[in-house]
């Protein structure tokens, strides 16, 4: 009797204890607010308003890259890969069920897999979607570029085209689509892809009004596979494909 008495007592006790202080709620950000940071100001606001969100797609995407770490690879005007870079996944498009304005074009298997789907779906709504540029290896980007340096000059010439290395055709996860000029964005195509290319993991490269950030004139044209995740990224979170590569590649640096 005395032994339940004392029990009950230190049960009473215990219960009277003051709770022991709540760990501070968990903050899904906390590993990207350095990444984040002097990006534009709406980029961190809108992860801040969405974090389970923004994390969720952040992990995904960040498996993405350790798989395939040119997937999501930053090539731009100050980005270059490495002269030797080539694909060794590289597929023939004439080997997909696609109209194609040459028939060597090549992507990475990923890209013509993921393209495959995303043409499927133009054909289902009635669209032909021509895929008229893919992979381009540094020494064919070199030649480009010098053609349109000798035809324009320099300055016009890095307006539209990439210095041998900066091109991210090279990475083979790149189409251009169609005219390869502006009156793409108009044409059914066009159309149809701004509206759908994100849902089948492509992002469009230099959109428009954007020349200030990505260093290259409007490209209606030109789209990017990074994949679904990463697409759904760019799309809720990040705007531009170049905030979401420079985000990037400051988590794998
Ligand atoms: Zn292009």
């Amino acid at each position: 009797m005395r032994c339940a008495l004392l029990i009950s007592a230190f049960l009473l006790l215990a219960a009277c204890q003051p709770a022991a202080p709540k760990a501070p709620p968990r903050d899904p950000l906390a590993p990207y607010r350095a990444a984040l940071a002097d990006l534009p100001p709406e980029i961190p606001a809108r992860a801040e308003a969405a974090p389970d969100r923004f994390e969720a797609l952040v992990r995904a995407v960040s498996a993405a890259v350790a798989e395939d770490p040119f997937l999501l690879r930053r090539v731009d005007k100050e980005k270059a890969l490495p002269a030797d870079y080539e694909p060794g996944d590289l597929a023939l498009l004439a080997d997909y069920p696609f109209a194609l304005s040459r028939r060597d074009l090549r992507l990475r298997k990923p890209a013509a897999e993921a393209a495959r789907e995303l043409d499927a779906a133009a054909k289902a709504d009635g669209v032909t979607l021509v895929f008229s540029s893919a992979y381009r290896s540094y020494g064919y980007q070199a030649e480009v570029y010098a053609r349109n340096v000798r035809r324009d000059g320099q300055a016009a010439a890095d307006r539209v085209s990439a210095r041998p290395g900066h091109s991210q055709h090279q990475l083979g996860t790149v189409v251009d689509l169609g005219s390869i000029d502006n009156t793409f964005a108009e044409s059914k195509a066009g159309l149809w892809m701004a509206a759908n290319a994100g849902r089948f993991g492509f992002s469009l490269s230099y959109p428009k009004g954007a020349e200030e950030i990505t260093g290259y004139d409007w490209e209606s044209w030109h789209f990017r596979y990074v994949g679904k995740d990463a697409a759904a990224l760019q799309a809720e979170f990040f705007g531009l494909q170049h905030w979401l590569l420079v985000f990037l590649e400051r988590l794998f640096p």
